[in-house]
């Protein structure tokens, strides 16, 4: 389903009821046909006279460019009522998918039936916001219309492996190389337990890849080597 700004309105006030005993007030719902994410809350910080920050000017935006699944459709409403409720009752989290976040999250997940995530419906400004350092395990590969797509891992031997030996019968991979990088910009990406290729922007990537560390595969065993540079791999990349 594509959603309508009347169907928005109307689940908004419905999961208002089932999950937030109603406490969150009603707010603008905008319609767009934004790309990066399937809803997103904006929002204006404010700072007070003693130096404190409110939020306020809150704005429900919903994107209508992606036909999903209406429970997608509806968890993604959802995810932005939690942030609304954090942010509208000045609950300070550490980050925008901290622990309150993960907290309210996990419950509407288990006393609705829902299947709320994190991961995918971030925004640009909160990914730029994630800046955790952590090590990324990432699958830079480069097919025949060279293109490349990035794909990150978590850190286990035992998922790696498999699927480093599929890749051989991946339709049109041209080349790849194995690396990890702690570079936060990489925050960004779900961890995959499978092959699923991510398009970043190219000039993104030729900065962020200058420096990372390979990983060498004997056999059944993986190590890291010392840090290359992915320049001339990406080179002819588009
Ligand atoms: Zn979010």
């Amino acid at each position: 389903m594509i959603p309508t700004k009347e169907y928005v309105e109307r689940k908004f006030d419905e999961f208002n009821r089932l999950c937030f005993d109603g406490k969150l007030s009603r707010l603008p719902v905008v319609m767009s046909r934004g790309r990066s994410a399937l809803g997103k809350l904006s929002f204006m910080r404010r700072r007070n006279p003693d130096g404190s920050e409110v939020c306020s000017d809150f704005t429900l935006r919903i994107s209508t460019r992606y036909d999903l699944d209406e429970r997608v459709v509806e968890d993604t409403i959802i995810h932005e009522m939690i942030h609304y409720h954090i942010l509208s009752h000045g609950l300070r989290d550490t980050s925008p998918h901290g622990p309150i976040f993960r907290n309210i999250m996990a419950d509407i997940n288990r006393r609705h039936g829902r299947n709320i995530e994190i991961t995918h419906r971030r925004t640009e400004s909160e990914m730029a916001a994630d800046t955790e350092r952590k090590l990324h395990i990432l699958l830079v590969a480069k097919f025949s219309d060279r293109k490349v797509c990035v794909t990150a891992f978590s850190r286990s031997a035992s998922v790696l492996l498999p699927i480093w030996d599929t890749l051989g019968r991946v339709v049109g991979l041209s080349d790849y190389r194995w690396v990890i990088s702690a570079d936060a910009y990489f925050n960004r990406l779900p961890r995959s337990r499978s092959l699923k290729f991510y398009r970043l922007p190219l000039d993104e990537l030729r900065r962020r890849l200058r420096a990372v560390n390979p990983i060498i595969r004997d056999g059944r065993t993986l190590t890291t080597g010392r840090a290359i540079d992915l320049t001339d791999f990406l080179a002819d990349a588009r």
